[in-house]
């Protein structure tokens, strides 16, 4: 599918192809904001709703669904929010919410009703003003992570007044930016823009959300390549998704382009208990099975933490099922084909 421009309102999506007809997305899109550029318009099988490409950016009605247990805020940004646009839930690190607005509308989006044209919009200079206060007034505060919506959708020249910011708070140490970019509007990672990202003189990090083998496209690889050689420490974050990467081989292959782009992997989310999203929800069951299988069958270099965002602004707790238990004052050890050992040894053979 080849398209000029991003794709944004539901007769696009038709005029595109990507749906056969709009019955019931205008609803849908009135809701959550759509958007689809066209490095990932030419991801999608045309006429394939559940091309996993599709499924992750092309709307659908079943987002009209919200189940009880589903919430506007489901990781608990508001809570932890002292001044607009900083969530403050750990210790020692910040979130700092520039902007709301992506190059794309993910469907699962765990901040759908906060991103968005009709989403909270960008720091204005004085909220921006006070939230570089409260970092500078906060000593405890070791890393800053520009999140929102997406940091990179800002033009390097504003990047790199932020960075230059941040480069005057002595005890802020780390700079870590979440981003979808690098996959989705690859263009946009070029010199200017890393030396931006890099403009703070801080160790940076960049996590690249990718879900699916598919987004490493040339232009994906040759950005990251840039990334990696400007300096940027690269990371991975991916969310378990039915439908996209519930099953061990796309996921094993995800986790391997991630170590051959020189990005350590490092988050798989379980999906958050964002409105509309339960058809993307698998259970921690079936997740926990499916990363158990992965330590099996690829390298530790591509392991993911799986991880899930306690609902109510608690944090993240390792939801992978452990390898470990306590047994008659000593443990039982399952090795990477399931099968238990005892620790200390008891004999030679297997405990099974
Ligand atoms: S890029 Fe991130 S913040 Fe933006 S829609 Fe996708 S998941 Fe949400």
């Amino acid at each position: 599918m080849s398209v000029v421009r991003a794709i944004k309102a539901v007769d696009e999506l038709v005029a595109a192809g990507l749906v056969p007809d709009a019955a019931g997305l205008e609803a849908v899109a009135a809701k959550y904001a759509v958007a689809i550029t066209p490095a990932v318009a030419a991801l999608i099988a045309a006429g394939d709703p559940d091309d996993p490409m599709a499924r992750q950016f092309v709307p659908r009605v079943e987002e009209l669904v919200t189940t009880p247990d589903e919430r506007a805020d489901p990781i608990g940004d508001l809570s932890h929010s002292p001044v607009t646009g900083i969530v403050h839930r750990y210790p020692d690190r910040v979130l700092l919410k520039a902007v709301h607005v992506c190059p794309v509308y993910c469907r699962f989006c765990f901040r759908r009703e906060m991103v968005g044209p009709q989403g909270l919009g960008t720091l204005t200079p004085a909220e921006l003003d006070a939230a570089m206060d409260y970092i500078a007034g906060h000593e405890e505060i070791w890393e800053v992570i520009l999140t929102g919506g997406d940091p990179l959708v800002l033009s390097p020249r504003r990047l790199s007044d932020l960075m230059a910011r941040l480069a005057g708070i002595a005890h802020v140490k780390v700079v870590r930016f979440h981003t979808r970019v690098p996959v989705v509007e690859p263009e946009r990672i070029d010199d200017a823009m890393v030396a931006a990202l890099l403009a703070s003189g801080k160790t940076t990090y960049l996590a690249i959300h990718a879900n699916h083998p598919r987004e490493f496209t040339p232009a994906a690889r040759a950005g990251m390549a840039l990334m990696h050689r400007a300096g940027l420490a690269l990371i991975s974050q991916s969310v378990l998704l039915r439908g996209v990467n519930d099953d061990v081989e796309t996921l094993a292959s995800l986790m391997q382009a991630f170590v051959e782009n020189r990005v350590q992997p490092y988050y798989l989310h379980h999906p958050d208990l964002a409105p509309g999203t339960s058809h993307f929800r698998l259970s921690i069951a079936e997740g926990q099975a499916l990363v158990s299988q992965l330590r099996g069958r690829i390298s530790g270099l591509a392991q993911p933490t799986y991880v899930l965002d306690i609902p109510g602004g608690f944090g993240k707790a390792e939801i992978g099922a452990s390898a470990i238990a306590a047994a008659d004052g000593g443990w039982i050890v399952r090795d990477w084909q399931g099968q238990a050992h005892a620790y200390p040894p008891r004999d030679q053979s297997s405990q099974d």
